[in-house]
Parts: structure tokens; C-alpha cells; sequence
């Protein structure tokens, strides 16, 4: 995708901007990139969209090579499109047992994935685990999951022949429960296609076990075909995450995509091989990185992100040097110290920014802490973050709801921008002149 890029731009170097007609045109060497890395159509048209749009709001940024803006737009929006950065753990909080269903075609990896999440529960999260095979249609289905846990240790209901999986589900609740197991995990039967029948016994085994996670698992090398199962399962059971397998001979990623576009649901993990312990946290990032091409485009776009940052860095410093600091600023001020990982970068712009750092550093902001800032900036209006004065109490617990915090974070937040605000307005009366050469630089 790069070259594709890098050869429509150099047709239009020498003029500044990205003009709609210039992101047209990258946009429909996207397009083949993606469907080339067999992402579904609908998917790519939405991507196309999105991407275009974020393209035409961005400015131009002369520094930086118009394909290599172009290209750090693309790849942060498939990353934002396969979730984000952030990867979503399983949600274990239910009374014991947590119950994790697993569901998906026949051969997609179900058995082998139920053992490989055993594992990964057991060794990290000291987890006591029991597993039981719903399996009552494949021969030794059930033979497979116990030698399974033989392997890694952990515990499997054991088998009575002639059950039904609804019967088979009753008993293992009651064992697990009864032996005092954290997580129960439930192999399904699947079929080669979608029938009735896989479905109603696979909605019946979830309305009788209520997991807390129910797992679509589904091989990733199956491409547009993954999409329509993928679509089907989620109508009839209450899908909360996908497990792609086979992501070791997936060089090309276009169904991640695909399959997290069509159903919302984030992926939580990737199978990448066979044995037991092949199993990844999902990295939206490096997918991203595999269905722009590989290796070097990594690099370019890292590479255009440090020059896009460094403008960035330089419109504040200008900002500041006149003394305004609304949330807004503050907002960009966390992106860019999330990105970096760490207190540089403008702060170490302006002199006499010591102080301000230290407040930053006292403040005690981590990761987590800066993703609830930014949800809370994110829930306010245009106007409440220009004017952070208006928030009354009404105000405060609207956007409380929205951010998913407390009320008393938000007063946290209002008062350490406060602090930085009037730091910054000292700055800028002490150091004027030295502060707009700065910001001239
Ligand atoms: P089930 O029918 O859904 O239970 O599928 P199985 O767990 O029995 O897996 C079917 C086959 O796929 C087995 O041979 C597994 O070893 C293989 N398999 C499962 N996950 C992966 C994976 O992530 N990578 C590779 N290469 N093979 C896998
Ligand atoms: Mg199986």
C-alpha cells in the first residue's frame, strides 16, 4: 500500500494541500490494498468513508510527506476500527463459576481454543478451572477435550455417554459449583454449516448456563465466508467477544476487520498455532500494521506520527505562549503524553515548565487515569470545554454518566486544569517575549 500511495503522490507533488481529488485518489489505492487483504466489501466502503472524512478534516502539514499523512490516517483509523489500542480482557466477575461458552463452526478451533483459555486462566490469573465437551455429536469429541486437559492440568467434567448437551451443561454447573471452581468452560458441539438445530441447542445450553462470556470462535482463513457465520451466531446468541484461530496462516488480516466491523464485538484474543499455549491477546496495532503491508510501513508511520506531534507541539507552544489553556488543550495534552509515555515533549518546550510537570507528576497520572480524563473531556460540549466555568452540578453528573465516572473525578480534572491554566497564564506574562520565540521555533 505504501508504493501504491508514495506513486500517487509523487504525481502530485509540488502542490500543498490534500485536496479532496488527492484523497480520493489514495483512497482508491486503499480500497485494493483492502479487498487484496480480503476484507469484506460493505466493510471497506464504510472504512473508505471514515477514513476520507478524517482525511479532509486534517491540515495539511507541510513537514510531512501528503502519502505519509495519508498513510498514518489510514492505519489509525483500521486500529480504531478493530477496536482500538486498548485490548479488552474476559470479563470473569459472576458468582462462581464464571461460565464462558464457547461457540462456533465445526473446526474452528473450539476445543483447542477451550484448553488454550484454560491454560492462559490457570498459569496467569490462578484461576481454578474446570472444562466440560457439549460435544455429543463427533466422535471422541469429548476424548479430545479430556487428553487436552490431562496436558495442561486442568480439570474436565467427566464424561457419561448418552447425555444430552443440555444435560451435560446442568451437571457441570453443578459440579463446578459444588468443587468450588472460579471458571467453567464450555465446549459446544458445532456443525460444518449453519443449522437450526447447532443454534437452538447452542441458545438453549446459554439461557440454562448465563455465561459472562459467550465466544464466537472462527477461523480467520475462512474470509467473506467467517463474516456470514460470524453475522448468524450473533442474531441468535448474546455474543460478547470473538477468538479468531489460525492467525498464523493469516498473512493479511481482512477478516478481523471484517469480522469486528459486521458485529461490533472486539476480539479478545487470536489462536496462533496449534499448541496449547498459541494463544495472543489481540494487537490492533500490529494487525493493523499486516493489513497495510508489513514491517516498513511501521516504521514510516511511527516516523510521520513524531513530525505530526511535533507540529502539534509547536501550535500549542504558540497557544500557550498567549496565556490560554482551555480542556481542549488539556485533551491533546493527554493524547500526546499517552502516545509518548511520558511528561516530554511540549512541557519540555517552554521554560520554566518545570512546575508545571511536577504538578502533572503529583497529580499521579497514569494510563488508565488519562484514558478516564479523556472520556470525561470527551463528554462535555464544544462550548463546556471552551468555558469549563459553566459545569454546574446537573452538568457534572450528565457528563459523569457519560464518561462512566464519578462526579468527584471530574472536580479532580476541573481543578488540576485549573492549576495548569493559571500556570500557564503566569508563563506567559513572565516570559512573553521568550515564550513567542519559543513558539516560533
Ligand atoms: P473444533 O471442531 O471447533 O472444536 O476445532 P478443534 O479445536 O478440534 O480444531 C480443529 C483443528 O484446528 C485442530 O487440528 C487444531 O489443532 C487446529 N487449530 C485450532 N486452532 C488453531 C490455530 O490457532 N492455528 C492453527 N494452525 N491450527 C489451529
Ligand atoms: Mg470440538
Amino acid at each position: 500500500l505504501n508504493e501504491r500511495l508514495t506513486g500517487v503522490f509523487d504525481r502530485i507533488t509540488g502542490r500543498g494541500a490534500l485536496s479532496e481529488k488527492d484523497i480520493a485518489e489514495a483512497m482508491r489505492e486503499v480500497r485494493v490494498a483492502l479487498l487484496e487483504a480480503d476484507v469484506a466489501l460493505p466493510v471497506v466502503k464504510d472504512f473508505i468513508a471514515f477514513a476520507s472524512e478524517r482525511a479532509q478534516g486534517e491540515d495539511v502539514i507541510r513537514s510531512v510527506k501528503p502519502a505519509d499523512q495519508v498513510i498514518k490516517i489510514v492505519h489509525d483509523g483500521l486500529i480504531e476500527m478493530l477496536g482500538g489500542e486498548e485490548p479488552v480482557p474476559l470479563n470473569l466477575n459472576a458468582t462462581p463459576p464464571a461460565v464462558i461458552l464457547m461457540s462456533g463452526l465445526q473446526g474452528s478451533g473450539k476445543t483447542t481454543t477451550s484448553a488454550k483459555l484454560a491454560l492462559k486462566l490457570t498459569k496467569t490469573e490462578r484461576k481454578k478451572v474446570m472444562m466440560a465437551s457439549l460435544d455429543t455429536r463427533r466422535p471422541a469429541a469429548m476424548e479430545q477435550l479430556e487428553t487436552l486437559g490431562k496436558q495442561i492440568d486442568v480439570a474436565t467434567l467427566p464424561i457419561v455417554k448418552g447425555e444430552s448437551a443440555v444435560q451435560i451443561t446442568r451437571r457441570a454447573l453443578q459440579a463446578a459449583k459444588l468443587q468450588g471452581f472460579d471458571v467453567l468452560i464450555l465446549d459446544t458441539a458445532g456443525r460444518t454449516t449453519l443449522d437450526e438445530a447447532m443454534m437452538a441447542e447452542a441458545a438453549e445450553v446459554a439461557a440454562i448456563s448465563r455465561p459472562v462470556e459467550t465466544i464466537l470462535v472462527a477461523d480467520s482463513l475462512t474470509g467473506q465466508d467467517a463474516v456470514r457465520t460470524a453475522r448468524a451466531f450473533h442474531e441468535r446468541l448474546p455474543l460478547t467477544g470473538l477468538i479468531l484461530t489460525r492467525a498464523d496462516g493469516d498473512g493479511r488480516g481482512g477478516a478481523m476487520l471484517s469480522m469486528r466491523a459486521v458485529t461490533g464485538l472486539p476480539i479478545k484474543y487470536l489462536g496462533a498455532g496449534e499448541k496449547v499455549d498459541a494463544l495472543e491477546v489481540f494487537d490492533a496495532r500490529r494487525v493493523a500494521g499486516r493489513i497495510l503491508g508489513q514491517g516498513d510501513i511501521v516504521a514510516l508511520v511511527e516516523k510521520a506520527s513524531e513530525e505530526l506531534d511535533q507540529v502539534k507541539a509547536e501550535k500549542m507552544a504558540k497557544k500557550l505562549a498567549k496565556g490560554q489553556f482551555d480542556l481542549d488543550d488539556l485533551a491533546g495534552q493527554l493524547a500526546q503524553m499517552k502516545r509518548m509515555g511520558g511528561l516530554q515533549g511540549i512541557m519540555g518546550m517552554l521554560p520554566g515548565a518545570a512546575k508545571m510537570k511536577a504538578q502533572m507528576a503529583n497529580a499521579n497520572i497514569d494510563d488508565k487515569m488519562i484514558s478516564r480524563q479523556e472520556a470525561i473531556i470527551s463528554s462535555m460540549t464544544k462550548a463546556e470545554r471552551k468555558k469549563p466555568d459553566v459545569l454546574n452540578a446537573s452538568r457534572k453528573r450528565r457528563i459523569a454518566a457519560g464518561a462512566g465516572v464519578e462526579v468527584q473525578e471530574i472536580n479532580r480534572l476541573l481543578k488540576q486544569h485549573r492549576q495548569m491554566a493559571d500556570a500557564v497564564k503566569a508563563l506567559s506574562k513572565g516570559g512573553g517575549k521568550n515564550l513567542q520565540k519559543m513558539a516560533a521555533m
